[in-house]
């Protein structure tokens, strides 16, 4: 039985990753656990920047972005000699499970330290919504509602000057956000790796648009589909005759306070991290399918495919056009 927790925040913050924080802290005190906290990610696992927390370490964190105890990247903890070293740091503090909060790369490192002794568990952290083995994860409602706030107001002034704005957002080789932001807004075009529309269509609709009922139109783009959004916008606009501008969103989609339904998925999240660990289980990762809060083993976890949305891709064409 474990008598200790640690938890880190790996690769990309996201809002809510503090509420999952939370929520490990206070599960694993409640049952008898010391809890400590990792500094940034495997890189601070690595350098020993591990500190014993209370559960006052934790107050009025539930409703703050980013991550208090600061998130990094680590490359070399693929190799095992670096692994050892983060292995060792952890018994030193009698550390004996460890909770990580991150994506699919962090789940492999959360693995890895699973075959060498340590129980590991891994909670989905990130704004994509990339990761196959949940619905969701922690931090996309909240990118995707700073999106749509973001798109309502670029709507205001694109609809003025009766423009064509691209709104290039993130996602990671997941159009989720795209998508989910596209259909939230209304907009005339989502552009994402699972709905293509090749740069001659793109034109011609514009054109259909410009000379037609619409003259103002907003199109959303996953980021990585075109080389230089500011570049497509410039031929886009001597091809159509629209006066196109580009935006890209970038870093703000990752700040900003948790929405409540990120608050929430992160609680169970956490709370069932520690649950798992108590009942003796490791190498398995976190997720929620059908709003229940479900497990798999991490390798099995990292082989799933992603649901492709054909159902909202479908009303695309229905509704946005
Ligand atoms: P994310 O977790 O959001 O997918 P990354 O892919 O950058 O972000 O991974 C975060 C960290 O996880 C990396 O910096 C590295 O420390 C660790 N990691 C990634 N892949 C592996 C791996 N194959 N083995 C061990 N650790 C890994």
């Amino acid at each position: 039985m474990i008598k200790s927790v640690a938890v880190l925040t790996s690769g990309g913050d996201a809002p809510g990753m503090n509420a999952a924080i939370r929520a490990v802290v206070r599960t694993g005190i409640k049952k008898g656990l010391k809890t400590f906290v990792v500094y940034e990610g495997y890189k601070g696992l690595y350098e020993g920047n591990i500190v014993e927390v209370d559960r006052n370490f934790v107050s009025d964190i539930i409703n703050r972005g980013g991550t208090i105890i600061n998130s990094a990247r680590l490359p070399e903890f693929k190799e095992e000699e670096v692994r050892k070293v983060a292995v060792e740091q952890l018994r030193k503090h009698n550390i004996d499970a460890l909770v990580v909060i991150g994506g699919d790369g962090s789940y492999m490192g959360a693995k890895r330290l699973t075959e060498m002794g340590i129980a590991t568990i891994g909670l989905p952290g990130t704004i994509d919504n990339d990761i196959a083995s949940t619905d969701y994860t922690i931090g996309f409602d909240t990118a995707l509602n700073t999106i749509c706030d973001c798109v309502d107001k670029i709507r205001d002034t694109n609809a003025s000057h009766l423009r064509c704005t691209f709104i290039e957002v993130m996602g990671n080789h997941c159009g989720d956000l795209a998508l989910f932001s596209g259909l939230a807004e209304g907009v005339e075009m989502v552009i994402t790796p699972d709905h293509p529309i090749s740069k001659d269509e793109i034109i011609e609709r514009l054109k259909q648009l410009k000379f037609g009922f619409k003259k103002h139109a907003l199109i959303v783009v996953s980021e990585k589909m075109f080389p230089d959004i500011y570049d497509l916008a410039k031929e886009v606009q001597v091809r159509t005759g629209f006066e196109v501008r580009a935006e890209r969103l970038g870093h703000l989609q990752r700040g900003g306070k948790p929405s409540a339904f990120d608050r929430i998925l992160a609680t169970r999240c956490g709370v069932k991290a520690v649950e798992l660990l108590l009942e003796g289980k490791s190498g398995v990762c976190v997720g929620m399918r059908k709003n229940e809060i479900v497990y798999y083993d991490i390798m099995d976890a990292l082989k799933m495919k992603r649901d492709i949305h054909h159902e909202l891709i479908k009303m695309l064409g229905l509704v946005n056009r």
